[in-house]
């Protein structure tokens, strides 16, 4: 209590002083100065880093490559100092709610780069950080121009890649060796794209022989670094190798960066706990009442979590087939529009087609769906939810991906992947036209509303039974322990057998799913909070609002209100949603 009152009363000088303010040389300016200059922010910011560019559909600068040099991060480094000292002639509290969100997003970004450059330099222990190849996969894979103008793009981006790699080598000191294979894979990808992918474009183009020959040949010799890269990184010498575990001071910081959450890191791995042992007490309760009718007199396992997981395992026997997968989503996708509208639970855009299609091969297998919405500079595009193939799969590794997406979890996947999940907020973000929120979005709002989504749709009675309901709960122990694993490995040291245990005993994952998970632990960090951090910002915004609107509140006026901001963070939505003196 004491401590919010002088923060109120800090608040109130603070304010007083910015006023007086005014009238100085530190003049604030309006919102028609702050869109102009969020255009020049970004048109720097691009020419500074055109691979960003070029993935994010801003294709001004798809023939430059920026060598990975002290230079280039001087560069950056200026940048920055640059853009907050721009940011601080303008004054937060006279922008529109949607102006300021992007006013913090961007002096957020300023200072998560500077923290990158100064204190994580990861240029020098990260060797996946030199990787141009999301940049020329998208260069030769999205036909937003004609194919000779990008392969010609294409051929000067390379003119770059042996210096580029030449300077990689000479920045990386002490790699994390979970990141050296990381890196290896997806460089053998790359030579990959180089040479063969590159190859097979230009054969369809109409671009004359000759000038096809130099662009081979220039292909052949950026492969050939590439390679020279990779087994610069099976060589070297490495007595003490930096661990991939962030460990707690830097996790912090990059949570407050990556996040932008009210709660610290300690805070939500507490909530996350306390969430997964509720989770438990519901699902010995669905177990208990469902046992009977699965498994007749069969006596139930004494440890409450092995009755569980034999309950989920019967269940997962019901699924689709193969050569059904994508056509049992696509009759689920009107089925969900309809319950939606039924319930009232937010006002849909028909205009705004979803096409469901095979995931494109450059995507690889990693994740069975996906969503593509269209890019910040492409509003209009198409959305895309996207299946891989289980066609060329064994019998074995088809049927266990069949069995995790089976006729529960299969309906689950698509609330979260497009109705009411990922493509419909990305629709109510496409209304709000800010091109800086698109770009510095809050991963933690959108997986958290996709979160938010799958629980609303069942307490709004969809597919009401006690099924669904423990499928669900498993799906969501998914969310939460995924915030569970990542604190406690790169904070806590939790080891691989510990982590394994958890997802496999407690989350009920198979092992394959459970190691999978262990790899990508070990690779990233922070943002599989994502999906548990902005699911519980968003239930506690809700309530807090049910609170504030009384006998006025409307569970669509809520949703409709929330996606209106687009991709911003919940906590400064929360801001703009309750005023300032609730936050
Ligand atoms: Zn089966
Ligand atoms: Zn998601």
């Amino acid at each position: 209590m004491n401590r919010y009152l002088s923060l109120l009363i800090f608040a109130t000088l603070f304010f007083l002083g910015c006023q007086k303010d005014q009238q100085g040389p530190m003049r604030t300016k309006g919102n028609d100065a702050f869109a102009l200059y969020e255009n020049h922010f970004l048109e720097e910011l691009w020419k500074l880093n055109p691979d960003w560019a070029t993935t994010v559909g801003y294709h001004k600068y798809d023939s430059l490559l920026v060598v990975p040099d002290d230079k280039s991060r001087d560069a950056m480094e200026n940048f920055t100092k640059v853009q907050k000292d721009s940011l601080a002639r303008y004054q937060a509290g006279d922008l529109t709610d949607l102006n300021r969100m992007d006013y913090q997003l961007m002096q957020n970004q300023m200072e998560y780069i500077d923290w990158q450059l100064s204190v994580l330099k990861d240029y020098q222990w990260n060797p996946t950080r030199y990787n141009p190849f999301g940049a020329f996969a998208t260069i030769l894979n999205e036909h937003y121009a004609p194919l000779p103008k990008r392969l010609r793009n294409f051929y000067q981006k390379m003119a770059n890649i042996p210096a580029y790699y030449k300077e990689a080598q000479k920045q990386i000191k002490n790699p994390v060796p979970e990141l050296v294979t990381l890196a290896i894979q997806q460089q053998t990808g790359g030579a990959n794209i180089l040479e063969k992918d590159f190859a097979d474009s230009l054969k369809k183009s109409n671009i004359p022989a000759a000038e096809q020959k130099l662009m081979t040949d220039r292909a052949k010799l950026a492969a050939q670094s590439v390679r020279t890269y990779i087994t610069f990184l099976q060589t070297i010498k490495n007595d003490k190798p930096r661990s991939f575990r962030l460990g707690k001071q830097l996790y912090e910081d990059k949570f407050k960066y990556e996040m932008q959450t009210v709660y610290g890191a300690q805070q939500l791995f507490n909530m996350a706990n306390e969430r997964k042992k509720q989770i438990h007490r519901d699902m010995a309760k669905l177990s208990r009442q469902l046992w009977p009718k699965y498994f007749g007199k069969k006596a139930i396992p004494s440890d409450s979590l092995d009755m569980i997981a034999d309950v989920l395992d019967t269940l997962s026997a019901k699924h689709t087939t193969a050569a059904d997968l994508q056509s049992t989503i696509e009759k689920q996708l009107p089925i969900l529009s309809n319950f939606v509208r039924a319930k009232d639970l937010l006002t849909l855009d028909p205009s705004k087609p979803l096409e469901v299609r095979k995931s494109p091969a450059y995507f690889g297998n990693a994740a069975v769906a996906s969503m593509s919405p269209p890019g910040p500079y492409d509003k209009n595009g198409n959305s895309y939810f996207n299946i891989i193939s289980l066609k060329g799969l064994s019998p074995e590794k088809a049927e266990s991906y069949l069995r995790e997406y089976n006729n529960y979890t299969l309906q689950i996947l698509c609330i979260h992947e497009a109705i009411p999940g990922h493509y419909v907020q990305l629709i109510y973000a496409n209304k709000s036209p800010s091109l800086i929120k698109s770009i510095f979005g809050s991963g933690a709002m959108v997986e958290g509303w996709a979160v938010y989504g799958e629980q609303m749709m069942l307490d709004n009675g969809y597919e009401d039974s006690p099924e669904m309901k423990l499928m669900w709960y498993k799906w969501h122990l998914r969310s939460v322990c995924n915030t569970l694993l990542d604190y406690d490995v790169h904070a806590n040291n939790m080891t691989k057998e510990q982590a394994i245990k958890l997802l496999t005993h407690e989350a009920f994952q198979q092992q394959a799913e459970a190691e999978g998970k262990w790899v990508r632990v070990s690779v990233s960090s922070v943002q599989l909070d994502s999906y548990f951090d902005g699911y519980k910002e968003i239930m506690d915004l809700r309530d807090a609002y049910k609170i504030k609107m009384g006998d006025k509140y409307r569970l669509k006026e809520f949703n409709e209100k929330f996606l209106s901001y687009g991709n911003a963070p919940v906590r400064l939505i929360r801001t703009a949603m309750l005023g300032k003196q609730t936050n």
